[in-house]
């Protein structure tokens, strides 16, 4: 996201309203350790109470405004006295502060906390600029919190309601905040994949020569298809072999001197391309896609339990003697399972380099399901510079 549109994005709620207390953005750089924290301490003003500092003041004063739900006027805001009031015209909400004797210490000279006006729940003093600095600390440990998450934390540590289109746009603040822009967030892919390269020598040594072939579609702002390549490891682990994102599910050029097993997910380009690229190896189907298309000509429970006794056979004699009662109960569907290669689906006869028996692509489906609530997420390692054409 662009700064430009984040700034529009705030709608008469910058922190040049009236509401705000802040001068810039680096008097609030100073203050950063007032009221962080996402904890649910009440925040409070009182007479005598004393601050670090001028910003320090403003900071505090701005959490317990947000906190409390109002919006304010300055009357004085300068290093000397803070003077400020409820903006609501007659209110006498007051709080008028300023330096003791060393010059810089901040101290609470008088406050009135009785309002007379009637309180706006809507909370427009919460920005969403604050919010995204107050959010993305637990946004950094937890990226996968959705704007609903946020709304109810927001709302249990601070005690306001954030509408959710507020929130949807703090959230993108924040995540930039943490991760910097999502447009060039794709110059850092190099350092990451050599980093990837370092740490984990990879899929040669320590794998099954097996690999599922799955995608998944992006729902950050560029979209796009993920496509993961997850195999087995030793201890049947699963172990991301490639993934990448690309425009849409295609041909690629590479080519790669092995002979691994190769379970596709159901597209027919993917297991062409892997004819091509892979001439060595071997394919399996993913039985449960294999059993879908079974079950809607020949359904019924007894058919399907003798279709994964087939599938799951470790000899010859189990894979016969199971097909031969399938085709007692019915000779079409005995047929239709007869055109099948047994390599491509049954255990007994797949290729026995693959150390692996999976008959199901629910390694590739297994990574898919695991990202799936950051697919957003993963769109920010996409990014792109919008002044090169799209896909280069
Ligand atoms: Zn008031």
């Amino acid at each position: 996201m662009d700064g430009t549109a984040m700034e529009k994005g705030n709608e008469g709620i910058s922190d040049d309203s009236q509401g705000a207390i802040f001068e810039s953005d680096s008097e609030h750089d100073d203050v950063d350790d007032v009221g962080t924290g996402g904890n649910a301490t009440e925040i409070n003003i009182m007479e005598g109470a004393t601050f670090r500092d001028v910003n320090h003041f403003r900071a505090h004063l701005q959490d317990f405004v947000i906190q409390e739900g109002f919006q304010i006027v300055r009357q004085k805001n300068e290093k000397a006295r803070v003077t400020v009031i409820c903006k609501e015209k007659g209110c006498t909400w007051r709080v008028h502060a300023s330096p003791i004797a060393d010059g810089i210490t901040y101290m609470i000279k008088t406050f009135n906390p009785k309002h007379t006006c009637i309180r706006d729940l809507d909370n427009k003093s919460a920005t969403s600029k604050w919010i995204a600095e107050k959010i993305s600390p637990s946004l950094m440990s937890n990226p996968c919190l959705t704007v609903k998450d946020l709304v109810i934390s927001v709302r249990q540590n601070f005690k306001i309601n954030i509408l959710y289109k507020r929130m949807w746009r703090a959230r993108n603040m924040a995540i930039e905040i943490n991760v910097g822009k999502y447009n060039l967030s794709y110059a850092g892919l190099p350092n990451y994949g050599d980093l990837i390269l370092q740490k984990m020598p990879g899929f040669i040594k320590g794998c099954r020569p097996f690999i599922g072939l799955d995608g998944c579609h992006l729902k950050g702002r560029y979209g796009g298809v993920l496509l993961a390549a997850v195999s087995v490891d030793g201890n049947n682990g699963l172990h991301t072999v490639a993934y990448g994102v690309v425009e849409v599910e295609s041909l690629g050029d590479s080519s790669v001197d092995l002979s691994p097993t190769f379970i596709p997910d159901r597209q027919k380009g993917l297991s062409d391309a892997i004819t091509t690229f892979f001439s060595q190896a071997h394919q399996r189907v993913c039985c449960r896609h294999l059993y879908q298309n079974f079950k809607s000509k020949y359904p019924g429970i007894l058919l399907r339990d003798h279709f994964w006794a087939t599938a799951r056979a470790y000899t010859t004699v189990h894979f016969e003697r199971e097909m031969k009662a399938i085709k007692e109960i019915n000779s079409e569907a005995y047929d239709w399972l007869d055109i099948q290669p047994p390599k491509i689906w049954s255990r007994h006869a797949f290729d026995i380099r693959a150390k692996s028996d999976h008959i199901t692509n629910n390694t590739a489906e297994s990574f898919n399901q695991w990202i799936s609530k950051c697919q957003e997420v993963y769109g920010y390692i996409r990014g792109y510079d919008p002044t090169a054409s799209r896909f280069d």
